[in-house]
């Protein structure tokens, strides 16, 4: 498959165009190649599916999904690694390479413009300081998904894993599990990389519901319920809520919420499960 999931000529490939490594971009190069055919395997890919790539690097994950997809749009924001994704995807003429910050791109523009609104898939070694903005707003943008699979931090991975009860417990696996199924496809230890991550990775491959199980009337206060209540992990519930800015009911209001759904009036965020916040927010929104 690829040619730069090894030490040698990822090093090679650096020297050669006096490649200085950026921290601020998060750029920690993928020396595996059973860790990239692991990503490949955990996202599906087939001939069939357009990929979008978050941060191809030097292209060495980029080279894994131009063999294996129809399509690959690949984003890049250090307009250094440009020149060197030239070179090292030269063979393939199924990639575009964007220089761009994928934050600040119109991703469902992008959709429509490559790839008919039909849903994609997004693969990607993410910098790890945009992981929970960049999966939020693929999500809250409503981006057409047929699934995501990305190297994150490996404590990120657990808390996206996360059900009530647990110390990871929090705002971010709510969201995550509201519009997506996650599952971890592999534990990634710092040696798979240059230079070595401080931290432990994980490939997580969430999986958006093609039909929501969830109803839910004002998925706006669901949102504010779930930051009200983690917010001030240590207090209850009621008062999470009740001292939540952009949260306007009384102590009243949300207890006879929780009475009328049989939870307990002393109980924490944190114990509650998805469909409970979502019970408490229908009832709210009444
Ligand atoms: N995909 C390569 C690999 O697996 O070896 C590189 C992964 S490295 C962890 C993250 C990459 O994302 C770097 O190339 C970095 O420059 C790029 N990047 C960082 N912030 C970005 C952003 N906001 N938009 C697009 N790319 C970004």
């Amino acid at each position: 498959m690829g040619t730069l999931g090894n030490p040698k000529n990822t090093i090679e490939i650096l020297n050669k165009y006096d490649f200085i490594i950026q921290k601020k971009f998060g750029q920690n190069f993928l020396i595996d190649n059973h860790v990239l055919e692991k990503i490949v395997r955990a996202a599906d890919i087939t001939k069939e599916d357009f990929v979008l790539e978050i941060g191809p690097g030097i292209g060495t994950l980029t080279q894994y999904l131009c063999e294996s997809a129809g399509k690959v749009v690949a984003v890049e924001i250090d307009k250094k690694l440009i020149p060197i994704l030239k070179e090292t995807l030269s063979n393939y003429d199924n990639v575009t390479v964007i220089n761009e910050d994928v934050l600040k791109l119109d991703i469902p523009a992008l959709v429509k413009e490559h790839n008919n609104d039909r849903p994609i898939k997004v693969v990607a070694n993410l910098p790890y300081y945009i992981t929970t903005p960049i999966i939020m707003s693929l999500f809250e943008n409503h981006v057409p998904l047929l699934n995501v699979t990305i190297m994150i931090q490996k404590e990120v991975a657990d808390r996206i894993q996360a059900g009530p009860g647990s110390k990871e417990y929090g705002a971010l696996s709510l969201a995550v599990q509201y519009y997506a199924k996650p599952y971890i496809a592999a534990n990634v230890p710092p040696n798979c990389f240059i230079p070595r991550p401080k931290v432990g990775s994980a490939v997580i491959n969430l999986t958006p519901y093609t039909e929501s199980p969830y109803h839910v009337e004002d998925e706006k206060l669901l949102f504010n319920l779930i930051r009200a209540s983690f917010n001030q992990r240590r207090k209850t519930l009621v008062n999470g809520i009740f001292n939540y800015e952009d949260l306007p009911y009384s102590k009243e209001e949300i207890l006879a919420a929780l009475e009328s759904l049989d939870i307990p009036k002393y109980i924490r965020g944190e114990a509650l499960g998805l469909e409970e916040f979502i019970a408490i927010a229908n009832y709210l929104s009444n």
